[in-house]
This record gives structure tokens, sequence and C-alpha cells, in this order.
């Protein structure tokens, strides 16, 4: 039995399926619940993967339909932490009855979204570990900010596979022990094995750290279809266990409450 709390919708405009079609899937799967997590409004139009302010009521009533399966869907959000729109999100965060907020880091600076595939031409312009550096600068504000229920893909600049030329271990002490600090939970998310990279988000050497230090965990799928859903949970929480972990978490109402593996 186990969640899948990072699904998106075609809101976003680059996922496909109605909620309900994820709900089957979940089912088919064995899941106990899901929750959707689409990329957040952002006040201005900032770029054409998220949905729009307008959209929101359009994502919550999407939502309701597929709890309407009597399948319990959870309501969340992907929200990209850019450093100057934290007052933004203090005000999505109160416009409906969110049960998590996710925290991710997509931007490393304006226009320049370290996943977007038409962007990958960076890797060749910038000294792969100050991309790194400036990733993990913003992840750690992101843990920091304390907008968040849990935060994302946390080694996302691997996706095209551009590893650190350097050890990112010291990295990933300095984040697992912002989520203690902060208290915030972290994903592994399985889209990392339908990647050029070919693994999963988190590394297993920070899946290890974070077991040890016990910060709070849960497996996504980051699904943008409905076949997505649950897709290398198996695997996922194969490797949870082979690192330490025990135990998991699940959110309602922005609780946050632990179930073991
Ligand atoms: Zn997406
Ligand atoms: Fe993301
Ligand atoms: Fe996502
Ligand atoms: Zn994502």
């Amino acid at each position: 039995m186990s969640t899948d709390y990072h699904l998106h919708t075609p809101l976003c405009h680059h996922a496909v399926g109605h909620p309900r079609e994820y709900v089957t899937q979940a089912q088919t799967r064995g899941l106990q619940e899901i929750g959707f997590a689409d990329h957040n409004p952002m006040p201005v139009q900032y770029d054409n993967w998220r949905m729009s302010k307008d959209d929101l009521p359009r994502y919550v009533e999407l939502i309701g339909e597929a709890r309407e399966t009597g399948f319990p869907v959870r309501l969340g959000l992907e929200c990209d932490y850019i450093p100057g729109y934290e007052s933004w999100i203090e005000q999505l965060s109160k416009l409906y009855p969110w049960d998590y907020l996710i925290g991710s880091v997509h931007y490393l600076g304006p226009g320049w979204d370290v996943d977007n595939p038409e962007l990958v031409y960076k890797f060749e312009q910038v000294p792969v570990d100050e991309i790194w550096d400036l990733y993990w600068a913003n992840y750690l504000r992101c843990i920091r900010s304390g907008l968040f229920d849990f935060v994302a893909h946390p080694d996302l600049p691997k996706k095209f596979g551009h590893r650190p030329k350097t050890d990112p271990r010291p990295a990933y002490e300095n984040v697992v022990q912002a989520l203690i600090d902060h208290d915030v939970a972290f994903e592994l998310n399985t889209a990392g094995w339908r990647k050029a990279v070919g693994e999963q988000y988190p590394a297993f050497d920070f899946l290890k750290l974070a077991a040890a230090a016990s910060a709070p965990v849960l497996v996504n799928s980051d699904a943008h279809a409905p076949e997505e859903v649950g897709t290398g949970f198996v695997q996922a929480y194969q490797l949870l266990r082979e690192a330490g972990y025990r135990e998991r978490v699940q959110f309602q109402g922005r609780r946050r409450f632990p179930v073991p593996l």
C-alpha cells in the first residue's frame, strides 16, 4: 500500500488525462491514495508549462471530479521556489484547503529552467559544478523558506546525465541538515528512471544520509500521464529500505503523519 502525491493535470499544458483516469490507474496498481500537485500559477505569465491563475478554480474542480470516484484524492500544488515570489506562494497557500504544498527548484535564474530540454545547451556554456552550486543554493533557500511541506526531485540537474565533477555528498549533507532543521520532508521521485539519467531522484548516497538523519520521505511518480501513476514504486520502496528507512509520511490538511514502510 502506498500513496502517489505528485501527479499533474492537462492544465499545465504538458500532461494528459483526466484526473479520474489517474484514479483508475492507481486502483489498478493497488495504491491506497493519490494526490495532485500541478505546476502552480504565477502572478504574471512566467512560462508555458504551468496553469494560469484563471485555471486555478478549474484545477480544484477537476480534483473534486476525481474524488467523486470515492477513491481518496489529495489536493496539492507543485510550487516553483523563485526568490522574490515568497509572498505570492503565501497568498496561494490561503486560497484553497491544500493537503500539501511541494517546493520545487526548476529555475536557476530568470528564464533558465534547468530541466528544460530546450535549454540543455546551457550545460556546454556554464561549468557543470557552477550549475550544481546554483541549484543547491536555491534548493536550500526553498527548504528554509518554510513555505512547503516537502521538496521535490532533490538532484534534478542530473536529468540529462550531467553529474557534478566534485563529490556531491557535502551538498547532500547540507540539504539533509536543512530538512531536519526546518522539519521538511522530501520525495523519492521515480521520474528519473524515465529520463536520460536513468536514476531516481535523489541518488542513493543522498537517501542513505537522509535515512541516517531520519529526514521524512515519501515516494512519488511525478506522473504527467495516467499510465505513469505508481511507476517504479517496487524498486523505490526497496531502495528506501536498503538506505535504512522503516517509515514514510503522508499528508492531509497540511499535517504530516508517519506510516510504516
Ligand atoms: Zn511538469
Ligand atoms: Fe518538478
Ligand atoms: Fe512535477
Ligand atoms: Zn516535478
